[in-house]
């Protein structure tokens, strides 16, 4: 036993002293601001440079997203489609091509709840500066609000505006599609356990020291409050909420999630967690549940097994799935739904 012990404790001294240092798995994380929001990207890497490698391709690569698709940066291709689809076909990147053919995609399901071109009447809001239209300005800039009107040439990657005065910004997507577009990175990379956030929306691959990711809905009136929390592995996340680009106005919210048939903001829940397989899907279904509301979302996630959705009503409620609710308030939640549906439907 003893001599045992002793070869062994040689073997190790000798494997220090031939083979090179030991390589250990760490978790590495970095905090940047891209996109104008907060990027966070933590990961478990074989060992602390690989890990950063990642990290920075990552960072990288939202870098490149933005100077792609951003609507605030005039040189980009985007707004380059702003600045002339309305004359003449405007060629564009298959990626932005793809993302702009995903959204439209997302407007015909939700019968235009959700609708990129929303920004042609959506700039005309500014949030840090307390500026919002009149109704007559409304009014005028509304007809220009319609994806149908949106001309995509598949073959010559072409993007068309039919109506003057027509302007898209794809806020509403382009941060889900990066942090999806990070996580294949990170899989490049060799990472299997990772979260990716950008903004409000979240994806994670694998799962944190052997357990869920735990991820937070937050209070709307206060950052520091937790509504619920999710234990979450292998899925994507995305909140939309009344609280993040907003001013108050004679007891009105304006705030960044616009309803494209009215030109206002949407009012109503505060707001709109979904869960789900990308965060392309979560982001793009996160303003449309918020522009729907909790029934009408709720008629349509609840048929989708992949997808899940919280929601904070304006009166406080917390509404869940039926993939998430605890069971006895999933129960109550479809019986005060039937009785809805059915005024005979027993008490
Ligand atoms: P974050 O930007 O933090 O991810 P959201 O996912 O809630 O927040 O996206 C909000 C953005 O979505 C707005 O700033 C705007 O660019 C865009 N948007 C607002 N309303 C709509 C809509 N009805 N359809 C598509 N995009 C929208
Ligand atoms: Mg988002």
């Amino acid at each position: 036993m003893r001599i045992h012990l002793s070869a062994s404790l040689f073997l190790i001294a000798l494997a220090c002293c031939v083979l090179p240092a030991p390589a250990w798995a760490v978790w590495r994380e970095r905090t940047e601001a891209i996109m104008g929001t907060r990027i966070y990207v933590e990961v478990w890497a074989a060992d602390a440079a690989k890990g950063d490698e990642a990290i920075a391709a990552v960072m990288a690569d939202m870098t490149r997203i933005d100077e792609l698709m951003s609507h605030y940066k005039p040189e980009s291709q985007l707004s380059q489609i702003n600045a002339r689809a309305a004359q003449e076909p405007v060629k564009v990147d298959k990626e932005l091509f793809d993302l702009i053919k995903r959204s439209l995609y997302f407007s015909k399901i939700t019968d235009g709840a959700f609708d990129i071109t929303y920004a042609s009447v959506g700039h005309l809001y500014n949030y840090p500066e307390h500026i919002r239209p009149t109704e007559a300005q409304i009014q005028a800039a509304l007809p220009a609000v319609d994806y149908r009107n949106l001309l995509l040439d598949e073959v010559h990657h072409t993007v068309r505006f039919e109506h003057q005065g027509m302007r898209i910004d794809l806020g509403g997507i382009g941060k889900g599609y990066a942090v999806d577009h990070g996580i294949a990175i990170l899989q490049a990379h060799a990472i299997q356990h990772a979260v990716v956030t950008a903004g409000g929306d979240s994806r994670i691959i694998g799962d944190h020291m052997g357990r869920p990711w735990v991820v937070a809905i937050r209070n709307p009136d206060d950052k520091n409050k937790v509504v619920t929390k999710i234990p979450l592995s292998d899925s994507a996340m995305s909140t939309s909420g009344d609280y993040e680009r907003y001013f108050d106005e004679n007891g009105v919210r304006y705030h960044h999630i616009i309803d494209p048939h009215t030109g206002h903001s949407a009012s109503k829940v505060r707001s709109a967690t979904i869960l789900g397989p990308t965060a392309t899907e979560t982001d793009g279904m996160s303003k449309t549940a918020f522009v729907l509301g909790p029934e009408k979302a709720l008629e349509i996630i609840n048929r989708l097994p992949q997808y899940d959705a919280v929601f904070v009503c304006p009166d406080g409620r917390v509404l869940y799935s039926n993939g998430l609710a605890p069971p006895q308030a999933a129960a109550a939640q479809s019986k005060a739904k039937a009785t809805a549906e059915s005024p005979h439907a027993p008490p």
